[in-house]
């Protein structure tokens, strides 16, 4: 690692010490932006990624409330507004038991990049909570989100901050927030996205994450003149983004084989058809159970309890769960046996040691800043119809958003390309990412 890299990644290290998913997202943009930086001087001495990596701004309060058996119950809330120099910060909330400061800053940092790539103007925040939904009754869910919002209610608003969905917040917790938000203020406004079609949502944006991994994918393969068909597919997670990327990835002509959660994973090697894929949707959506549930159905698939989906055979891999599900000895596996492509759907779920095989082995590798960005493409869409009220058709906003991957791809082949043809993503999008908000953050001053 260059001089440079190394001492700018031991000044963030000791600046935030303990939150090593923060210095893992700063470690890999560090590593492409500084030599880039290095080469352009218009850039320089303008302590640009010095000021990036901190945020504008870090909220953090108090989130009491009351269980079914009158218990009182205390969690923590977040909000890390990021960085606003090219629109109102936006970003999900993620309800997890594993939510900490760190985790929260990674996502944040990574969104301020990944917002910039997709041409629309917003900003980057991220936020959430260390509450678990799992297991509790829609009435406790409801009380979480509406004691959450009262207090994010002071520090967001749709020229401000815009939250959204992420792990454990869907449509449920959004309605939730947006009733408390709206009770609160006396404005029926845009201050959410992710919200249900009947109150200002748009069509396409539950789809919009999965779908996009999907077309960054086929993006990716066409390069090589490639495409879905025939392709066997692993996917992890079976959440909103592991669901609608299963469903396109079939609709492409692959055979997808696996999807998992925080239990195991499954696998049916006849495929996750769509008759299949809404019984999943109802397992996980509906009666919020496991996915181990499928096999009762489907006798014929298997569950590998305790494992992810990584030892399977397959030409493609679409890790949709969490952060840091793929590591480097499972990237080899995947190599080995045959993949040739990697897009991820979920926020940085390959170690840097993945990455890192991938890179060597030289297959298509797309970062989720790049390939998941799609979602908070269509987060954009909505805010555009909420401020214009009107309602895009399913087929207006999939093109849009068809589009926007199409852009997003075709920058980072701009800024990604070796000298060998060999397309370098991570850089692609770090690079291309960075330039739009560098541009803004200098003719903004010092801000
Ligand atoms: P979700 O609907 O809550 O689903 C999350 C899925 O991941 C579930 O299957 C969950 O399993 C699994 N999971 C969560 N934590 C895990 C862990 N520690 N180990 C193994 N599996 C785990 O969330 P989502 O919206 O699909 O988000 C998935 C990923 O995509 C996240 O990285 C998120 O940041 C990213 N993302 C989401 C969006 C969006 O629009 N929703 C946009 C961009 C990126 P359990 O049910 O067992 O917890």
């Amino acid at each position: 690692m260059k001089q440079s890299i190394k001492e700018f990644i031991s000044r963030v290290e000791r600046m935030n010490p303990n939150e090593p998913e923060f210095l893992q997202a700063v470690t890999e943009v560090a590593e492409t932006v500084i030599p880039f930086i290095e080469e352009n001087e218009k850039y320089q001495n303008k302590k640009l990624l010095e000021r990036m990596v901190e945020p504008e701004r870090t909220i953090m309060f108090r989130v009491p409330w009351t269980d079914d058996n009158g218990e009182i119950e205390v969690n923590r809330g977040y909000r890390v507004e990021f960085n606003s120099a090219i629109g109102p910060y936006k970003g999900g909330l993620r309800f997890h038991p594993s939510v900490n400061l760190s985790i929260l800053k990674f996502l944040g940092f990574e969104q301020v990049f990944k917002n910039s790539l997709t041409t629309l103007p917003m900003g980057g925040g991220k936020g959430g909570s260390d509450f678990n939904p799992k297991g509790k009754s829609d009435a406790e869910v409801m009380r979480f989100c509406q004691s959450f919002m009262t207090e994010l209610s002071r520090h967001i608003g749709p020229n401000t901050d815009v939250p959204a969905g992420d792990i454990g917040v869907g449509g449920r917790e959004i309605g939730f927030m947006f009733g408390q938000y709206k009770r609160l203020r006396n404005e029926f406004t845009g201050v959410l996205t992710g919200k249900g079609i009947s109150f200002g949502g748009s069509l396409i944006r539950p789809e919009a994450t999965g779908y996009g991994t999907v077309y960054f994918a086929k993006n990716m393969l066409e390069t090589k003149g490639d495409s879905f068909k025939g392709k066997t597919v692993t996917v992890s997670g079976s959440g909103n983004v592991a669901q609608y990327a299963t469903q396109k990835a079939t609709e492409f002509g692959g055979k997808v084989v696996t999807m998992s959660d925080s239990g195991g994973y499954i696998y049916d090697a006849e495929g996750i058809n769509e008759e299949k894929l809404a019984h999943i949707m109802e397992i996980k959506n509906e009666r919020r159970g496991r996915i181990k549930e499928y096999i009762v159905k489907y006798t014929s698939a298997s569950y590998h309890e305790g494992k992810r989906p990584w030892e399977v055979n397959c030409d493609i891999a679409l890790p949709c769960a969490t952060q840091n599900e793929l590591n480097g000895e499972e990237a080899a596996m995947l190599v080995a046996n045959g993949c040739i492509c990697v897009s991820e759907g979920a926020n940085m779920p390959s170690t840097i040691e993945a990455i890192e095989i991938f890179h060597k082995a030289k297959i298509l590798f797309a970062p989720g800043k790049a390939s998941n960005a799609g979602g908070v493409a269509t987060s954009g869409l909505e805010m555009s119809q909420n401020s214009l009220r009107l309602s895009w058709t399913a087929k207006e906003v999939d093109d849009k958003l068809h589009n926007i991957m199409n852009d997003i791809h075709a920058a980072c082949v701009a800024y990604g390309k070796d000298g060998d043809g060999y397309v370098d993503y991570v850089r692609g999008a770090n690079i291309a990412g960075f330039v739009k908000i560098a541009e803004a953050m200098m003719a903004q001053g010092v801000v």
